[in-house]
C-alpha cells in the first residue's frame, strides 16, 4: 500500500482529509508540525485535539517539535503581512518543508497537508509550494467533494475545540466567523 505522512494542523481539519487519503488508496501516517501556533497554551489545545482524532480514525500520529521561536525568526519583517499574504508562504513552506524532511527519515514515499481543506487557504499557493519542494508532494484539494462541510460534521459530532483564528500571534486579531473556522 502506498503510504503518505500528512501534515495535520489542527484535529478539526483533519477527519475527511484522512478519509479522502484512504479512499484513493493510502496509508497514512499524521505529522503535527505547527511552530505558528501562539501560545504555547494554544498549542497544547489543538495538538490535543489531533491525538484525539488520531485515536478516533485509528492513525499513527507523529509530534513535531514546538521551536516557535525559528517560526519567529523565518517570518520577521513580515509581522504586518495580511492573513494569506507573504508570511503564510513562509508558513506553509516551514511547515511542509518538515514534513516532507520527516517522511524521508520514516521512509515515507509521499507527503501531503490538511491546509487545503480550509476555506481561508489559497489551495494553489499551497500545492505551488509542496510541489516545488518535491514530487513526493501530494497535490490536493480537500475542500472538493463537501470535505470542508464533513470535516466540520466529524469536529461537531465529537465536540471537538475549534479555533477562531489561523494560528499565529500576528492572527490573533483576525477572528474567523464561528460558522467558518478550520
Ligand atoms: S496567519 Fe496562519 S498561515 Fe499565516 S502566518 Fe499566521 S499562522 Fe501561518
Amino acid at each position: 500500500m502506498k503510504k503518505v505522512l500528512l501534515h495535520i494542523c489542527c484535529g478539526v481539519c483533519c477527519a475527511s482529509v484522512v478519509n479522502k487519503l484512504r479512499e484513493d488508496g493510502y496509508e497514512v501516517t499524521g505529522y503535527f508540525y505547527n511552530p505558528n501556533i501562539h501560545p504555547r497554551e494554544e498549542y497544547d489545545r489543538r495538538l490535543g485535539v489531533v491525538r484525539e482524532a488520531a485515536k478516533l480514525l485509528k492513525f499513527t500520529l507523529l509530534e513535531g517539535v514546538y521551536e516557535d521561536e525559528r517560526w519567529l525568526n523565518k517570518v520577521k519583517g513580515l509581522e504586518e503581512e495580511k492573513e494569506g499574504g507573504r508570511r503564510c508562504l513562509v508558513c506553509y513552506q516551514m511547515r511542509l518543508l518538515d514534513t516532507l524532511r520527516q517522511a524521508k527519515e520514516f521512509g515515507i514515499e509521499y507527503f501531503a497537508t490538511t491546509l487545503s481543506v480550509s476555506p481561508h487557504k489559497d489551495v494553489v499557493d499551497i500545492n505551488r509550494i509542496g510541489s516545488d519542494l518535491s514530487p513526493m508532494f501530494l497535490s490536493y484539494d480537500f475542500k472538493q467533494g463537501d470535505g470542508f462541510k464533513k470535516t466540520m460534521e466529524f469536529a461537531k459530532e465529537h465536540e471537538f475545540y475549534r479555533q477562531n483564528y489561523c494560528g499565529c500571534k500576528f492572527s490573533m486579531t483576525r477572528q474567523w466567523n464561528a460558522a467558518r473556522q478550520g
